[in-house]
């Protein structure tokens, strides 16, 4: 049995929320395209693997 499933979530690129949505209307087609409710950032988010999201956020931190 392969118990482990690796599950991948968006996380916006600028502050690293999980709490996006899909983009606008005229560009939903695009599968990459969302909108953070967070900050308001529209464009391409990268998905990231559920268990790095915690890295991916202090990636983001150290930025600044
Ligand atoms: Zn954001």
């Amino acid at each position: 049995m392969n118990g482990e499933k690796k599950e991948f979530i968006r996380v916006c690129p600028k502050c690293g929320s999980d709490n996006t949505t899909a983009g606008s209307l005229l560009i939903q087609s695009s599968s990459c395209f969302s909108y953070c409710k967070s900050c308001g950032y529209e464009g391409i988010f990268p998905e990231v693997e559920k268990s790095k999201v915690e890295k991916f956020k202090k990636m983001l931190r150290r930025k600044r």
